[in-house]
């Protein structure tokens, strides 16, 4: 099994490395935040709970990304692997899906994480808020306020996944095609 967390700040690219990612490896994608947005979009109570959090740019309570993700692992029961794709977001995110994987004896292979100078970022974002009607990429004190919450509470990650041994750094400015050759080489790397 390959399970690989793509990590960095909103804006990085992780859910258009993610879709190639998947396709190469055979991986199934967990996106949380592609998961809150079709709870959204099926008005359930969960999704419209959510979309307090989004609209402000902050953080959806652990327990429910936590459930979330605890139900899509057992959706997928025959899984080569999964790519977690804006989860964990937190140090408890983090701990709770070690604890779920290791249950499942298939624990996280690597965090690979993108690395984007902050202007980037927010250009990135205001112009894929051009074209995805996404209201959180739209509003640039919306977009300020989730890149802070990303180093307060996000990048943190980084230490903890350190710690571990897992963590490769993946220079995430240049061209699609470039950044995925540099997240193939350490995923090659990894296993
Ligand atoms: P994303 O699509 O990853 O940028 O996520 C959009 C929004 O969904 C975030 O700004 C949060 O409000 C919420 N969200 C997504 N993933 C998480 C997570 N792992 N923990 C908490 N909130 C999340």
């Amino acid at each position: 099994m390959l399970n690989i967390v793509l990590f960095g700040p909103p804006g990085a690219g992780k859910g258009t490395q993610a879709a190639r990612i998947i396709e190469k490896y055979g991986l199934v994608h967990l996106s949380t935040g592609d998961i809150l947005r079709g709870e959204l979009a099926a008005q359930s109570k969960l999704g419209l709970e959510a979309k307090k959090y989004m609209d402000k740019g902050e953080l959806v309570p652990d327990s429910v990304v936590i459930g979330m993700i605890g139900s899509k692992l057992d959706q997928n029961p025959a899984a080569n692997g999964f790519i977690f794709d804006g989860f964990p977001r937190t140090t408890a995110q983090a701990m709770a899906l070690d604890e779920l994987l290791g249950k499942k004896k298939t624990p996280i292979t690597g965090m690979l994480a993108l690395e984007v100078e902050k202007e980037e970022l927010v250009n990135r974002l205001l112009g894929r808020g051009k074209v995805s009607g996404r209201a959180d990429d739209q509003d640039i004190s919306v977009i300020e306020n989730r890149i802070s919450v990303y180093n307060r509470d996000t990048a943190p990650l980084i230490d903890y996944y350190s710690a571990q041994g897992k963590f490769r750094a993946i220079q995430g400015m240049g061209t699609i095609e470039a950044i995925f050759e540099r997240l193939c080489l350490a995923i090659d790397a990894l296993h």
